[in-house]
């Protein structure tokens, strides 16, 4: 019989507007099974935020009812871009743009105001790790799988072996910015998509928010002439309205929302000749839709993924689960792991 270990780890997830945090015991089990948010402050620079972290952190402690003698590490993940041991960008980033945080090594100064062991990941690659432990729990250190997370970006993880790839410079699992064949996967006459890291034909620049807004929506507005997502004023506004069309069945969003998952199907493809991973899961606001539009989104994926049959007969896809908690629960995961 496996006895529980007492000590335990948090798991902070911060992010441009909100921090959220869990709690993890050494047998693996959360002890938050909800969301719990506090403000991120990020906006007002690192030191403000270490200081808020450091009382999210209390907070956490005090909802399951421990002492903070009783963490022995701590998971970080953050919004890229930033290094495999958590130094942000120093050409900045989208959600940290005070100055202050250009270069800025977020996990030492976490570190040595808890003085406990802080271990880093991007937010995808702990969504990624999420993914990967619910998925397989006790055998996933057997596994190997791949994520695609359609945001404002497109992000996700690579797992081999139940462990995060990170590559030298901490950049392994950028697959947004994988360059897919787009013979087939465009309609006549549609610009080849441009990506917002200056590549054209990605996978993000498809399969993201920003895709549909940059690319997508324009072209196929003008093969629907007279839509209603033409009226509401901006691109912008129109993109993000697009999944509750879908979700009706509208074509001019069936449209966009199968090139996305022609993206992300071709993106597989490329991974299955790759990694060759047991499992590949699909995240973000499109499976967060109804049922019956994320099953025909997570169907289509598998259509366009193009296996070998020794490979069909082994692999799964499916959905990645509680999307809100992933960030939190991948971190705290990396920091038992490494504890
Ligand atoms: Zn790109």
């Amino acid at each position: 019989m496996q006895t529980a270990d007492p000590q335990v780890v948090v798991g902070l997830d911060v992010g441009g507007t909100s921090t959220n945090a869990t709690v993890l015991d050494g047998a693996g089990r959360f002890l938050v099974d909800r969301l719990v948010e506090t403000p991120s402050r990020v906006q007002e620079g690192p030191e403000v935020t270490v200081e808020a972290l450091a009382a999210a952190m209390t907070e956490i402690l005090t909802l399951v009812g421990l002492e903070p003698s009783a963490v022995r590490a701590v998971g970080l993940d953050t919004p890229g871009p930033a290094s495999a041991d958590g130094v942000i960008s120093s050409l900045g980033a989208t959600n940290f743009s005070q100055p202050a945080w250009r270069g800025y090594d977020f996990r030492g100064a976490l570190q040595a105001r808890l003085g406990l062991p802080v271990v880093y990941n991007n937010d995808g690659n702990a969504a990624a790790l999420y993914a990967h432990h619910m998925h397989f729990g006790a055998e996933a250190v057997r596994h190997s799988s791949i994520s695609a997370i359609v945001g404002t970006g497109l992000g996700g993880g690579v797992i081999e072996s139940g462990h995060v790839i990170r590559g030298a410079a901490g950049m392994a699992g950028e697959l947004g910015h994988v360059y897919i064949p787009m013979d087939g996967l465009l309609a006549e006459g549609q610009p080849v998509p441009v990506c917002n890291c200056g590549f054209a034909a990605d996978a993000e620049s498809v399969a993201s928010l920003a895709g549909i807004e940059r690319n997508l929506l324009p072209y196929w507005l003008t093969r629907f002439e007279g839509h209603d997502l033409a009226t509401v004023g901006s691109l912008g506004k129109a993109a993000r309205l697009v999944r509750a069309y879908g979700e009706k069945g509208d074509p001019l969003a069936m449209k966009v929302f199968e090139q996305q998952a022609m993206a992300l199907g071709r993106l597989f493809t490329i991974a299955a000749n790759f990694t060759d991973p047991s499992a590949y899961f699909v995240g973000g606001g499109v499976v967060e839709a109804a049922p019956h539009f994320r099953e025909w989104f997570l169907a289509t994926v598998r259509e366009h993924t193009v296996l070998r049959p020794e490979q069909a007969a082994v692999v799964t896809f499916a959905l990645v689960p509680d999307l809100d908690m992933a960030g939190a629960r991948g971190a705290a995961l990396a920091a038992l792991e490494a504890a």
